[in-house]
């Protein structure tokens, strides 16, 4: 099992710490070459502007797209902005998971925020009624989810802050800044 990190900006290095208390051998992806023998890609949080046009300089852009088509991608706030349809602004996206987001839909950086959620699918996995403990920085709203994606996770109001489809995960927070590796063990479950 070997899963890349995307490595143009944002905090990559933090989930290559997580991968590899789980055992995993992971690698710096910066350029389309870099993917060729993985399992999974993570793409991190960070800027998504800053990631698209990285991406774009770097000729990731298809190559990235292709991976997506039969390998799993998860991508953490900026890296959920970068996979999804449309995220109501100019800047280069993959588009290929049918999910929109609205950027910053929490505010600024000072209404950043953690918060406890209910997710189904990690009780499941792991048998514990545990709930889980998510960092939102500046984070984004999966506003809409269509075709084969679907809800993982909500706020208590409603609003979706994680979602699957197929071998692509999008959460608007953080579970690498965490010691909780429930979400990291539920990627590389879905890279197999
Ligand atoms: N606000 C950033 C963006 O829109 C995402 C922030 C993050 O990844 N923590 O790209």
């Amino acid at each position: 099992m070997k899963i890349g990190v995307l490595a143009l900006q944002g905090d990559f290095a933090e989930h290559i710490v997580m991968l590899r208390r789980l055992g995993v051998v992971t690698a710096e992806v910066r350029l389309p070459s870099h993917l060729d023998d993985l399992d999974g890609l993570i793409m991190p949080g960070g800027e998504s502007t800053t990631i698209g046009k990285l991406a774009v300089a770097y000729n990731l852009m298809d190559p990235l797209r292709n991976f997506g088509r039969s390998k799993a991608i998860w991508g953490t706030c900026a890296g959920a902005i970068f996979l999804s349809r449309d995220a109501r602004r100019e800047q280069p996206l993959l588009g290929i998971m049918d999910i929109t987001v609205i950027r910053n839909a929490f505010g600024a950086q000072v209404d950043s925020f953690e918060a406890d959620l209910d997710i189904e699918i990690l009780k499941k996995r792991t048998g514990t009624s545990l709930p889980y403990h998510a960092v939102f920085i500046r984070a984004p709203i999966i506003e809409s989810v269509s075709g084969n994606a679907h809800a993982i996770s909500t706020l208590p109001d409603g609003r979706i802050v994680a979602a699957m489809e197929n071998k692509l995960l999008a959460t608007s927070f953080h579970p690498e800044l965490t010691g909780d590796t429930r979400f990291h063990e539920l990627f590389i479950s879905i890279c197999k």
